[in-house]
């Protein structure tokens, strides 16, 4: 399986890269900032039985997109799994919030997934079926608090998956996940009365880890799902989703 992740170097991404290489993929780690920690995350991916490269772009940028794009068209000839996982949570009040920042939101999660969906079709097209994956957020069905921007940007990529669903078939696959909170840099800045208010409310009591997420859009990017597109899997330990 030749695989890129994108937002690879840390948090879910990571784990999706590791779970993965634990079926011997080819994996394209790409992230952003973080090389060495893509760096690191290639060795792991390799160490445990798949083999991986490291490709950076940053998804703000439209330059950038195209430019990835086109760095795994030169490498590869198929591409059987997409899993489009880069994205910050940006936390700001909704009368604070600018119509720059919302579009900056809007950009990484939705645009950028898009066009490179858009630029890689040939290549998933090639693998028959070609799969894909965006990971959404259970805010995408609750809404935010302070991210409304955030949580309209994961609505549209559910709306994004769902017509690539159908547009795709039958030689591409498109699902999402939806995950609730997850133990990453993105609830780093919690306090521990925050992180504490948030196992109260979810069912299963606890934060959800990267690897629970990884299990899933592995499982989506694989024929275990084969008879799967245009669906989200919410993987939230109970948390009602609407
Ligand atoms: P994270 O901060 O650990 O990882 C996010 C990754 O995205 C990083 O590698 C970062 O470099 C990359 N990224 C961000 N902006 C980018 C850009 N402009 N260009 C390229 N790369 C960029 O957080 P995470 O929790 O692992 O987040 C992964 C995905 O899961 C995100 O889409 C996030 O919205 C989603 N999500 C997370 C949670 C959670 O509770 N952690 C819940 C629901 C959804």
């Amino acid at each position: 399986m030749r695989a890129l992740v994108t937002g690879a170097s840390r948090g879910i991404g990571r784990a999706v890269a590791l779970r993965l290489g634990r079926e011997a993929a080819e994996v394209a780690v790409h992230y952003r900032s973080h090389a060495e920690e893509a760096r690191a995350v290639v060795e792991e991916v390799t160490h445990l039985g798949g083999s991986a490269f490291s490709v950076r772009a940053d998804l703000a940028r439209p330059d950038d997109v195209g430019r990835l794009a086109d760095d795994l068209a030169a490498r590869w000839d198929r591409l059987d799994a997409l899993v489009h996982n880069a994205g910050e949570y940006p936390r700001v009040a909704f009368r604070d919030l600018t119509p720059a920042e919302f579009a900056a939101c809007f950009q990484v999660h939705v645009f950028a997934a898009a066009e490179l969906t858009r630029r890689l079709l040939p290549l998933l097209e090639a693998a028959r079926p070609g799969r894909v994956v965006f990971v959404s957020s259970v805010l995408a069905f609750s809404g935010s608090r302070h991210g409304a921007h955030y949580a309209a940007a994961k609505a549209a990529v559910v709306g994004l998956a769902r017509s690539l669903a159908r547009e795709l078939a039958p030689a591409v696959t498109v699902n999402a996940v939806a995950p609730g909170s997850i133990d990453t840099a993105i609830l780093a800045g919690d306090t521990p009365a925050l992180r504490a208010e948030r196992e109260r409310v979810i069912p299963l009591r606890r934060i959800g880890t990267p690897e629970e997420v990884a299990e899933v859009v592995a499982f989506l990017n694989s024929p275990r799902s084969s008879y799967m597109t245009g669906t989200t899997l919410h993987v939230n330990g109970g948390l009602r989703p609407d």
